[in-house]
């Protein structure tokens, strides 16, 4: 194990030029306290900006960083992954570029890895620039995460973590394409626990998930860890099945009473509500195999363009 560093470090990065620099430097800064052998894994996921280049000139200077370009954007969780599997060390921490993830918090998370827990989450703790969208959204998708899907992550949660080898090991066998990371930890089990700690606004940059994106990671999240949408989509037929039902033997009878009006609001109403549930219950469905679909071309996940070290 001696050429293999202790610690490793992984970063995805998406058109974060501006960052990195000062980033690797307070990282090594902190790493180099730590009186432990390390290495710093930058995952360029398809930058259009010169990212890449600035990590090549980081890894000239330092042979402790090691950079790998992805051959085009692949997202945040693809990104992680490809930097998983790259890495080398017994511990294994991941973190953002854009140094919304204090460096200086990495002596917290190795002190609770040497009291024995296998992952080590963190917390974020919004400080007053997290802006109250992202605030707000965030808090909802935790609330509803928790209560649909069949695991429980902390509200705050990022992919800030420490995770030990064997930790990693587990990790690395999920063989799903659709990868909600945080879930997936979770749901591994292992001892585990959480560090808190307070978000600064980025560094530089703005931040890559646009409300698209976070709906986006917001399905996968309750799709790969939930089958109760699928549930509520089938109790909401059986239910209007039945209000139909009594509205169909009231309009019988009604027939035969001879009472018989043109109803046209009923119609309407009826009509446009069936209508609605048959579409979210289709869109639901469709969710679920549109994953379902994806898993099954086993396609690779990603490609590596280029590395340095
Ligand atoms: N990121 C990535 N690929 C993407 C989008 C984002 O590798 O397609 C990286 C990004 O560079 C950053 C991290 O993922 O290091 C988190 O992204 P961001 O800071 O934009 O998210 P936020 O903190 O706003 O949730
Ligand atoms: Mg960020």
């Amino acid at each position: 194990m001696s050429d293999h560093p202790q610690i490793s470090v992984i970063i995805p990065l998406f058109n974060e030029e501006e960052n990195l620099e000062v980033l690797i430097n307070a990282l090594i800064k902190v790493l180099q306290l730590m009186n432990q052998s390390c290495e710093i894994i930058m995952v360029d996921d398809g930058s259009r900006d010169h990212s890449f280049e600035v990590v090549k000139q980081l890894a000239e200077q330092d042979k402790r960083v090691r950079g790998f370009s992805l051959s085009r954007n692949f997202g945040h969780q693809v990104a992680l992954l490809a930097g998983l599997q790259q890495a080398r060390g017994n511990i294994i921490i991941t973190m953002d570029a854009d140094l919304q993830h204090p460096p200086e918090i990495i002596p917290q998370l190795i002190e609770a890895f040497q009291k024995g827990y296998e992952i080590v989450n963190t917390r974020r703790i919004d400080g007053k620039e997290t802006g109250q969208f992202k605030k707000f959204t965030s808090k909802q998708f935790y609330r509803l995460i928790n209560h649909i899907a069949e695991v429980n992550i902390p509200e705050g949660s990022s992919d800030f973590r420490l995770m030990s080898r064997k930790a990693l090991d587990a990790f690395l066998q999920f063989g799903e394409r659709d990868r909600f990371t945080r879930g997936l930890v979770s749901w591994m089990g292992f001892p585990q626990t959480i560090v808190d700690y307070e978000c600064p606004p980025r560094f530089a940059g703005k931040s890559k998930y646009t409300l698209r994106r976070m709906l986006h990671f917001a399905a996968d999240g309750i799709t790969a860890f939930s089958a109760r949408p699928l549930r509520i989509a089938s109790y909401t037929g059986l239910v209007v099945f039945f209000i139909g039902l009594v509205y169909a033997v009231y309009a019988i009878v009604k027939h035969f009473n001879g009472q018989t009006i043109p109803g046209w609001t009923s119609l309407l109403v009826t009509v446009l509500l069936v209508g609605g549930i048959q579409l979210l219950s289709l869109g639901i469905i469709g969710e679920y195999l549109a994953r379902i679909f994806h898993e099954s071309k086993s396609r690779p996940l990603y490609f590596i363009k280029d590395q340095v070290n």
